[in-house]
């Protein structure tokens, strides 16, 4: 197995569209070196993308946040601009594992490890973020959404990295939040994750929404009509329980040790209410 560090995209990106065995990035390797230690991939070049300069850092940009690929959950927690405007994103990312995953693990790694019950997915997703992705034919820029194809699958092609995740710029009154159920108090993977990032109007009324559910499907799930349930009301009764049903109605889940199909899909409304109501306090709505 060859380890390479290269340090421009250019480089990384020709590495591995010319490898022809089985070849993967490293970023915090949380994911892939538990992999590889259990035997579960046997790769023949690992690229670590940490040296590349553009992967480490977190910029505000004129139209909202350019987060490197390889910065770490830690990172993102000590970033006061990025937790102000996107506290739902990094809360999402501070929930993967314990302090010392926290030292290395990012979100891009998350995404690309494409598990349906990644937690800062649903978070990006309700976010509206994109990522910039580079390969042989130079760069493109993608929702977050269309990465993960299913359990463990990703779009990205042959030779690509994704080199950064895009947040937009938040209008005023804007909030998000990121809520999971897991059957312990930490260190677990969610039976099912909801984000929420809304915009209210000036008297309180949400004037824009996107909510996304995790581990209830074999990729994280945009809903569109949990977002039509609540946009244009001020999240009364009626339009919580709206949203609660139109989560429930998205989830295709499956059965496992940690939650029944039943259970998921009655959870996910429970979560998609309290999520909506902690999006709307932190856009300043009552
Ligand atoms: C003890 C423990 C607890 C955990 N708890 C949680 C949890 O609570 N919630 C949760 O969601 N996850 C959890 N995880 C899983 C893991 O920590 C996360 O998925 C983490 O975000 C992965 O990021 P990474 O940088 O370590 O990824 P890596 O392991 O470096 O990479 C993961 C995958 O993505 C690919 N990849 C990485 N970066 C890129 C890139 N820039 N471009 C293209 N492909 C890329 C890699 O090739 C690999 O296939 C846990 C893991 C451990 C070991």
């Amino acid at each position: 197995m060859r380890y390479e560090r290269p340090t421009t995209l250019q480089a990384a990106s020709q590495l591995l569209a010319k490898e022809k065995g089985l070849a993967y990035v490293l970023a915090g390797g949380t994911d892939l070196l538990v992999r590889l230690r259990t035997g579960f991939i046997e790769p023949d070049l690992i690229v670590d993308i940490k040296r590349i300069a553009s992967t480490r850092t977190i910029a505000k940009t004129a139209t909202g946040f350019k987060i490197g690929a390889a910065v770490t959950g830690a990172e993102l927690g000590e970033n006061a601009a990025l937790k102000k405007a996107w506290p739902g994103v990094v809360e999402a990312a501070n929930l993967i594992g314990s302090k010392q995953v926290q030292g290395r693990a990012t979100m891009t790694g998350n995404l690309c490890n494409a598990s349906p019950a990644a937690d800062s997915v649903p978070a990006l997703v309700a976010a509206g973020a994109k990522v910039v992705i580079a390969g042989p034919k130079g760069k493109r820029t993608i929702p977050v959404e269309q990465v993960p194809v299913g359990p463990g699958k990703t779009s990205l092609k042959k030779g690509e990295i994704i080199e950064a995740i895009l947040l937009p710029k938040r209008p005023a009154k804007s909030g998000d939040a990121y809520l999971r159920f897991i059957p312990r108090t930490e260190m677990d993977i969610a039976v099912v994750g909801v984000g929420v990032s809304l915009t209210l109007d000036a008297k309180g009324v949400v004037k824009d929404a996107r909510v996304s559910l995790g581990a209830v499907a074999p990729t994280v799930l945009l809903v569109p009509a949990a977002a039509k349930a609540i946009i244009g009301t001020k999240l009364d009764a009626k339009a919580m329980d709206a949203l609660a049903a139109a989560c429930s109605a998205a989830c295709k889940p499956i059965d496992d040790k940690r939650g029944t199909k039943d259970y998921r899909i009655k959870v996910a409304g429970v979560l998609a209410k309290r999520a909506a109501k902690i999006a709307q306090q932190r856009a300043g709505g009552k």
